[in-house]
């Protein structure tokens, strides 16, 4: 059996809410895509869920734009998942949010006083398509104030690390200021921590909190540019859920 020690970095995301992410220790992979046992994968996200008092909710995440909204009817057992999207919210302290990244950015938001929560997957083409701030739309719609709102920008590939070519260096940060970066060794690269901070900042939401981790540096957490290196291959999550 594999161990349930559940190796996280607890976040604070305010008053009433629980969250934190996934460190790769252990090969602590919730991914149910990659070849990992799913028995095994299911063992890691009960113990997860067990961490947050409530079953984990993962979307099929698929770089786009979408929103859904997990209501208080509870997801069905891993590997399942409630539907596609980039961006889960909930209001339902029922149910914890997960969001499933290596790489990607997975970034965690809550407004405690209006008691919403959500996760957003943003990698590139979703962060050019607008996920973060249609996720912050959606949790508006529902009564959350963007100065009430506190974000974490979890770990991600850093840019420093993650090269594109120049012209999409260059369309990118058409659409998302912030994001325009350059590597170690000064060719182009994408900074897309840097620009979903800058979206929720030009937002109005005024606690944004960056972690600083680069996945493909950084063993630690799983990275899909990496893992052709020797980095362990496999997801690790952002969670978040309203405690009762
Ligand atoms: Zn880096």
């Amino acid at each position: 059996m594999p161990s349930t020690a559940l190796p996280l970095d607890e976040v604070d995301l305010g008053p009433g809410v629980r969250a934190g992410f996934t460190r790769a220790d252990g090969g602590f992979d919730l991914s149910t895509t990659l070849g990992a046992d799913l028995a095994d994968v299911a063992a890691r996200r009960s113990a997860l869920a067990q961490w947050l008092g409530a079953p984990v909710a993962f979307a099929w995440q698929v770089h786009g734009d979408q929103v859904l909204e997990c209501g208080g009817r509870l997801p069905p057992p891993a590997p399942e998942v409630v539907g596609v999207a980039d961006a889960l919210v909930t209001v339902e302290e029922g149910v914890a949010l997960g969001v499933l990244v290596a790489d990607c950015v997975p970034v965690l938001l809550a407004d405690p006083r209006a008691r919403i929560v959500a996760t957003v997957h943003a990698g590139r083409r979703g962060l050019v398509a607008g996920v973060v701030q249609r996720a912050l739309d959606a949790m508006c719609a529902r009564g959350a104030v963007p100065g009430d709102v506190r974000a974490v920008v979890g770990p991600a590939a850093c840019g420093r690390c993650y090269e594109v070519p120049p012209e999409m260096r260059q369309e990118v940060a058409d659409v998302v200021p912030g994001t325009w970066a350059t590597t170690r060794t000064g060719t182009a690269a994408l900074d897309l921590p840097g620009g979903v901070a800058r979206v929720l900042v030009s937002a109005g939401v005024a606690a944004v909190t960056r972690t600083t981790a680069c996945t493909i540096e950084d063993a630690s957490w799983f990275s899909h540019r990496a893992a052709a290196g020797g980095h362990p291959a496999g997801r690790f999550a952002g969670v978040v859920r309203l405690l009762p």
